[in-house]
């Protein structure tokens, strides 16, 4: 087992890495910018260095920066968390080129799966169903206009380097598709420097159901059910599920073994989330994440795991500590993710906390990296906190939630919390029902 891990990260994905480095009797090493010297993950590990000025660029994605750190400190690996360099191959190789161990996959599944359309061709290859649409790249409008009609409108059009909702054109007819076809090409040029596009029918009303998986790196997976993420706002997640309200048990079952398959196939090694879209009773691979997601918490919940201590495990030669058969749901989990934003634009609102009180009692989590009189820097993305909730089952769930919602205390910038609370009025949240539209509709005629 390694003595001393580095997290290449911030905010609560930071403590959360930490807190299973103590855990398990490892030292941890923090890193931050300047603008974090006061961060909590600063106070919390072990060690912390400082490894640039606050632009993300110059700090967090800065590899020899992080590299060096590893090398000052004696940290044997790295976890990279989620965002900055978690999905990014040239580091991995780096990482390695040092012998110094990544936490999480390696660079070749890295890349395959960061690559939307080798990833959909790889999973399809494995037998995973995917989203019909054209094979592979689509390089010109013209090929996109027969496309289209052959798959049928509406149709999306997506950067195939696209992330975080970018770089995705719904074209609804015809008419549409020139304008589409350019805009997520120059989307996907603009934010990730490739304009490689490929399209897919577009999905009317599906749920977006993610499957969590787990290999130990040597031909051996198991899954960990799904997570109903079809919340979304900009296909942006805010509110997760597990189980989904709409999947049952022989659903879950026969998907998750299509995934864990797939991944034991590869010889993939660490956490990965494989991402559908669920209609009619049918699932549509849309993307593969290789790292550990922010709602990972609501999975841990109803199965007793810890996903992370799972990581270092396996990225430390160790078998995963269970088998599929052991993974029982025991269960409901829902996570909110508080943001330090001012509704109804959800516009960023940094600034300084006058005042924090975490919720707590009987299933309840918050993961969260603010204190009393803390400033949340405005470098970094808006997330201040998950709250996660655990009952017996999902009335209870939402009724924890409701009360521990009631309990937090978040003073001096505006944040997300009465979002949630609205959303706990409605009805079609209280059943569970509700597609990947439901959210934006919702927001058009409340905010
Ligand atoms: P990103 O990598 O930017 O997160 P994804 O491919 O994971 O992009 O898609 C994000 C969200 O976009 C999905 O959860 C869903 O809401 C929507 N979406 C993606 N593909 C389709 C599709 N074919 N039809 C309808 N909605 C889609």
């Amino acid at each position: 087992m390694f003595d001393k891990i580095l997290i290449a990260n911030r905010g609560e994905i930071s403590l959360r890495v930490i807190r299973a480095c103590r855990e398990m009797g490892i030292h941890s090493v923090a890193v931050h910018s300047t603008a974090d010297s006061d961060a909590m993950h600063v106070r919390m590990a072990d060690e912390a260095i400082c490894i640039g000025p606050p632009s993300s660029t110059d700090s967090y994605l800065s590899i020899p920066a992080i590299i060096s750190a590893c090398e000052i400190t004696g940290a044997q690996a790295i976890h990279p968390g989620y965002g900055f360099l978690s999905e990014n191959a040239n580091f991995v190789q780096i990482v390695e080129d040092h012998d110094l161990t990544f936490i999480g996959p390696t660079a070749e599944h890295i890349r395959v799966m960061g690559d939307k359309i080798t990833a959909k061709e790889t999973m399809k290859q494995l037998g995973v169903p995917c989203v019909p649409g054209s094979d592979g790249g689509v390089p010109d409008l013209e090929t996109a206009k027969t496309v289209a009609a052959e798959v049928g409108f509406p149709v999306i059009i997506k950067a195939t380097a696209g992330g975080g909702g970018r770089g995705m054109k719904l074209a609804e007819t015809a008419e549409d598709l020139e304008s589409a076809f350019f805009t997520a090409r120059a989307e996907g040029k603009a934010a990730f420097g490739n304009d490689e596009v490929y399209i897919e029918k577009y999905l009317g009303r599906p749920r977006h159901i993610e499957i969590q998986v787990f290999g130990d790196g040597k031909g051996n997976a198991i899954h960990l059910g799904e997570r109903d993420c079809s919340l979304q706002r900009r296909h942006q997640k805010v509110f997760e599920e597990a189980p989904g309200p709409a999947i049952d048990a022989e659903t879950r079952a026969k998907i998750g073994k299509v995934c864990a398959d797939a991944v034991a196939q590869i010889n993939y090694i660490g956490a990965g989330t494989i991402e559908f879209l669920y209609e009619d009773g049918e699932f549509y691979f849309i993307e593969m994440n290789t790292r550990l997601q922010v709602e990972h918490p609501v999975t841990e919940a109803i199965f007793g795991v810890d996903l992370v201590r799972e990581q270092i495990r396996v990225a430390a030669g160790l078998p995963m500590s269970f088998t599929q058969d052991e993974l029982q749901i025991n269960g409901h989990s829902i996570e909110v993710r508080i943001n330090a934003e001012k509704l109804p634009n959800f516009s960023p609102c940094p600034g300084r906390i006058t005042q924090y009180h975490a919720p707590g009692g009987l299933g309840v989590r918050m993961d969260s990296a603010l204190y009393d009189g803390y400033s949340i820097p405005p470098y970094y993305d808006s997330l201040i906190g998950k709250l996660i909730v655990h009952g017996r089952d999902r009335p209870e769930a939402l009724a924890r939630l409701n009360r521990a919602l009631g309990e937090l205390i978040v003073d001096g910038v505006d944040t997300t919390i009465p979002l949630f609370n609205a959303l706990l009025q409605e009805d079609d949240i209280l059943k569970g029902d509700y597609n990947i539209h439901w959210l934006e509709k919702w927001l058009a005629s409340h905010l």
